[in-house]
């Protein structure tokens, strides 16, 4: 039978075969690196918003304007979920709104003791009221940066190019990368519809970001092949994956990616409702798991998934086995594999080792 991914309210006693409460999971501090500004929105914001700004919402009433937003786990349509995004987007415009969501969104994720958190947004997508990238990127990056002065939460930008956008427009947005390079934004990376629009497209857009050592990192092997996953390393540099759920089909370049420990951000609800897989028990994560390969559990988007990463680790204990320890290592691949610098991912490490019951030598103290 089909476990569901819905998960509002787990209870705190409820365990799994090994004994993980949801409340375990929410003490432990975590990481989220595949998370999208425009699909991590509070509800009663998107209202507000619409209210100051004179939109129209589909409804008014936050329980029916619920289900324009969030996807049931037997969502039929690809469309629904485009439309959920067309909302939030349409009150995610003005440099109030965009500082507003991306404070929320970190204070939110503080609030699940994540802390390390990177948000990807594509700044093209808000320009309708002809917002400048570099005052939308501004916005966002006070947001990040305002709660993590007021909360125990470090954030990161990356930024995406569309892969059903002209690659020109990808190669401004990875010139915005270089300017933004130290001063918010962490990474690059290339997001939109994966089938007919190969990442190869913007290749100047990656060798850009390359050249001025930027990390970067594709939604590939998602709703296409594996070889979509080859493209992103071989052609385009991806440092890490976004999703490659169909990476299991191709055992030589599974190899490939294991061997240069490529970190896989694994998103388990986002791959149910865009039909990147069509059952949990399908999924490839436990696989890809024992394999060795470092994976880490993200959320993709915190609202059309109704989903945070406690959420999602515990959706994982329970469907596929995992112990305590399976899931504090699974948190550890996070934090080693964030785009900070080596020398904050040692510290941070160090930091909360301990609290995820581990005490290596390693890493060492830096001088
Ligand atoms: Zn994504």
């Amino acid at each position: 039978m089909k476990k569901s991914t819905k998960q509002a309210d787990p209870a705190a006693t409820d365990k799994n075969e090994n004994g993980i409460t949801f409340d375990q999971i929410l003490a432990l501090p975590k990481t989220d690196l595949h998370c999208h500004l425009d699909g991590s929105v509070r509800i009663s914001t998107i209202i507000d918003l619409a209210e100051k700004q004179g939109v129209t919402l589909p409804d008014k009433d936050p329980k029916k304007l619920e289900k324009f937003l969030i996807m049931e786990d037997n969502c039929e349509s690809l469309e629904q979920y485009i439309n959920a995004f067309e909302i939030t987007l349409s009150v995610m415009q003005t440099s109030e709104a965009l500082e507003q969501v991306s404070y929320e969104l970190a204070c939110d994720a503080a609030d699940e003791n994540v802390k390390y958190l990177e948000v990807r947004f594509s700044p093209i997508l808000h320009t309708r009221r002809r917002l400048k990238p570099a005052e939308i990127l501004d916005a966002v990056v006070e947001g990040l940066s305002r709660a993590g002065r007021e909360r125990d939460i470090r954030t990161g930008v990356i930024i995406c190019g569309i892969r059903h956008i002209q690659p020109d427009i990808s190669l401004r947005l990875a010139e915005l990368a270089c300017a933004y390079k130290d001063r918010g934004v962490v990474g690059f990376d290339l997001a939109g519809v994966e089938e007919n629009y190969p990442a190869k497209e913007h290749l100047d857009a990656f060798q850009l970001v390359l050249d001025n050592n930027i990390n970067c990192t594709l939604h590939a092997g998602e709703a296409f092949g594996p070889e979509s996953i080859a493209q992103a390393i071989h052609r385009c540099g991806a440092h890490r994956i976004g999703h490659g759920t169909n990476l299991r089909k191709d055992g030589d370049l599974l190899n490939y990616v294991n061997d240069h420990r490529i970190p896989l951000e694994i998103c388990v609800s986002s791959n149910l409702h865009t039909k990147g897989v069509t059952r949990l028990e399908d999924h490839p994560l436990r696989l890809y798991f024992d394999y060795g390969l470092r994976v880490t559990i993200n959320t993709d988007n915190r609202l059309m998934s109704n989903t945070t990463v406690t959420k999602e680790l515990y959706l994982c204990a329970k469907q596929f086995d995992f112990t305590l320890d399976d899931i504090k290592d699974i948190i550890v691949a996070g934090f080693k594999s964030s785009f900070q610098s080596y020398r904050d991912k040692v510290r941070m490490l160090r930091k909360w080792l301990p609290d995820l019951g581990r005490y290596p030598v390693y890493p060492r103290p830096l001088p």
